[in-house]
């Protein structure tokens, strides 16, 4: 017997029938004699609808309203779930983030969940009732409803199954599992049967969005055993484990690309100490997200550029930012583009062998794709493009860094 959380997306309840499989999922993980807990996201296109009518009733809208709002769909789908299980006479019933309670911080539309009090789901999992569960959805300080930022199911998922000291939290989406490329622009790509928190983690943020970037964090965090796999099959999934765990030495492991980026020059700043924290200390006050950086040598003795990227979302308030602040910094010019794409090739056997980056600027070099900046982690490289040439980029460093056989 195992105590298991089980996690649905979007897609896998996004109608009736669906949610009916779901229950079947459900309750034959109960038939084999297991404690079974289950977040559900809104079934799919209804937090978009949601947001949509948030942003057009008010586009500088009170962000505790909208976490009222966009948290509905999740309620739908708990009730309905409940109701599928107790049909096929599963004892179940359906939790809202609240009444568990899932206590959160007070930042609206982006909360971080800062404590779960498990117990009463831990009763009555061990009398044999299923808990249907909202995710992406708590409670606040101020005792108002919060969310998690969208993707947060994924992390409500693994929050659960932390409290709850289960002993798996598998994920169910659309997809088999995790996959070397994104099959949509790769046919070729493959599932991987495991891949470690490191490689999923940088993986996730660096736009595979297969799962959110914090569930990732939180699950390696809390040694949470986690599993991406498909509601539609009954294929076994990816797995995703400790280092240790990892028999296969492949170069790389997977390529991640993202199209929602932008990039920022700043030309002819005074090249004195300081200049960079002020730059980047103001657009972190303002809650922009920088991701990767590069300045030029001083060239003409006293000046330097600084170019970095950031999510496209936010270039209209970090371009206004860095305007207003021009006298200030003392710069030339600010350039933006939002015609970039970030592609990166990420895998741990980046450290142990040399020469990975090298044969990744070459096949670039090849395709003719120039790279615009460059940023590494100790596993991971990420060059930025023009974004039309993301697709051929893909393809042609997962041929050459052959993914496609284990
Ligand atoms: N329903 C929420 C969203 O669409 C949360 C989730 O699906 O993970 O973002
Ligand atoms: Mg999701």
């Amino acid at each position: 017997m195992a105590r298991i959380v089980q996690k649905f997306g979007g897609t896998s309840v996004g109608d009736l029938d669906r949610i009916r499989n779901v229950a079947r999922r459900v309750k034959s993980e109960v038939d084999a004699g297991n404690e079974v807990a289950v977040v559900v996201s809104a079934m799919s296109g209804t937090t978009n609808k949601l947001v949509e009518w948030a942003r057009d009733i008010g586009p500088l809208h009170d962000a505790r309203e909208y976490d009222t709002i966009v948290a509905t769909g999740e309620q739908v789908t708990v009730g309905l779930l409940a109701i599928a299980l107790q049909n096929i006479g599963v004892d179940a019933r359906s939790w809202l983030g609240w009444q568990i309670p899932f206590k959160t911080d007070d930042v609206h539309g982006a909360a971080r969940i800062e404590e779960i009090q498990a117990e009463e789901i831990k009763t009555r999992l061990a009398a044999g009732q299923v808990a249907v569960i909202a995710g992406f959805q708590g409670i606040g300080p101020d005792g108002r409803i919060t969310t998690l930022g969208r993707g947060g199911s994924d992390t409500s998922a693994v929050a659960m199954a932390a409290a709850l000291d289960a002993d798996r939290c598998d994920i169910y989406t659309d997809v088999d599992g995790v996959y070397t490329t994104d099959p949509r622009i790769m046919p070729k790509a493959r599932k991987l049967s495991q891949i470690t928190f490191e490689e999923m983690l940088e993986m996730a943020s660096a736009g595979a969005k297969v799962l959110q970037t914090r569930s990732v964090a939180m699950a390696m965090r809390h040694n949470v055993h986690l599993q991406v796999r498909s509601s539609f099959n009954e294929e076994p999934g990816t797995l995703v484990v400790d280092e240790e765990q990892i028999m296969e030495n492949q170069k790389i492991s997977g390529i991640a690309y993202s199209n929602d980026e932008a990039k920022v020059t700043l030309a002819g700043l005074p090249d004195k100490p300081g200049i960079a924290a002020e730059i980047f200390g103001m657009l972190a006050d303002a809650h922009v997200n920088v991701d990767m950086i590069v300045q030029t040598a001083a060239t003409s003795g006293s000046q330097t550029d600084i170019t970095f990227s950031l999510g496209a979302l936010d270039l209209p308030k970090a371009e206004s930012l860095l305007t207003e602040a021009r006298d200030r910094l003392g710069f030339e010019s600010l350039q933006s583009d939002s015609n970039v794409a970030k592609v990166s090739i990420v895998g741990t056997a980046m450290r142990s062998q040399p020469g990975i980056a090298k044969q990744m600027f070459e096949v670039l070099a090849q395709k003719g794709i120039n790279l615009q900046v460059i940023s590494t982690s100790e596993i991971k490289i990420s060059v930025l493009i023009e974004s039309a040439y993301t697709e051929l980029a893909v393809r042609a460093l997962h041929d050459a860094f052959t993914l496609e056989t284990a």
